[in-house]
Order: structure tokens, then sequence, then C-alpha cells
């Protein structure tokens, strides 16, 4: 449950990346939103059903054209 004022918007909403950030990870690219939405650097998102959602804006520009961000793979951590 969102305990922001006002609510953070849903995971559906089409403003849904105004929702704070409660977790944030820049050295992996990503963060979580207090909506559950895991949020790439690369502005792609993962939603809290799974559901994924491309990243959409250009992250970069070069030349006039937009340069993807390098997306980081998280590596495997071996088991305990
Ligand atoms: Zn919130």
């Amino acid at each position: 449950m969102c305990p922001h004022t006002p609510l953070c918007p849903d995971a559906r909403d089409p403003d849904r990346e105004a929702a704070r950030t409660i977790i944030s990870h820049p050295e992996q690219g990503w963060s979580l939103l207090c909506n559950g939405i895991v949020s790439f650097d690369d502005t792609g998102e993962l939603l809290p059903d799974g559901d994924t959602i491309a990243p959409h804006r250009p992250t970069d520009l070069f030349g006039g054209r937009a340069v993807p961000a390098v997306r980081v793979v998280a590596r495997q951590t071996p088991a305990a």
C-alpha cells in the first residue's frame, strides 16, 4: 500500500512513472517504484503483474540520433 499523500499512481495508470522511487540501484540500472514497477535506465519497465513495457524514450542523443542505453544484464550469483 502506498503511504504517500497524494497517493502514487497505480501501475496501470498512464502516469505510472510518476510514482515515488522506493529502492534505487543506479549501478545496476534499475529502480523500484512505489506502485511495484521496476523501472530500467533505458526507460523499459517491468510491471507488478509480470508484463513488460519496452524502452520508449531516447536515453541519449548523439548527432541527433537516439542511442539506446546499454542494458547491464545481471550476473547470476552462485548459490551460497
Ligand atoms: Zn507511494
